[in-house]
């Protein structure tokens, strides 16, 4: 709270001493002096406003990609698959949700990955003492 009052103040000030050199420009003119300094003062804040907000516009939409480029990541994982024509196994990054094809480096054949689930039985080990 009080780093934001001091941070208001700070703008104000830096912000009202443009405005006063603005001014000081339009004194050797015939252009009335308070409407330059109230307008170049509120223009300033409207100003950084709207580039506050483009700001905050491009670093959301960075984030965002960056977030899509991690979720494409974790997606993607790694089975040792043995090729369909040589069997020989391959290393091959999966992404269960595209078709997933790799050509074989040992016989060049192309293989297509089939996903497939499986369940497993979980048992609790039997307890020595009980025995
Ligand atoms: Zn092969």
């Amino acid at each position: 709270m009080k780093e934001t009052l001091i941070r208001l103040l700070s703008s104000s000030l830096k912000s009202a001493s443009i405005s006063a050199v603005i001014t000081g420009i339009a004194y050797f003119t015939y252009i009335p002096l308070l409407p330059v300094f109230a307008i170049t003062f509120l223009g300033q804040f409207v100003l950084s406003y709207l580039y506050n907000s483009y700001l905050e516009l491009q670093a959301a939409k960075i984030i965002k990609e960056q977030r899509l480029k991690e979720l494409d990541i974790l997606a993607r994982v790694t089975f040792n698959i043995p090729c369909a024509a040589c069997k020989v196994v391959n290393e091959v990054v999966v992404n269960p949700q595209i078709d997933n094809q790799f050509t074989c480096p040992h016989c060049d054949a192309k293989n297509a990955v089939y996903l497939s689930a499986e369940a497993a039985l979980i048992t609790e080990p039997i307890k020595v003492d009980n025995i």
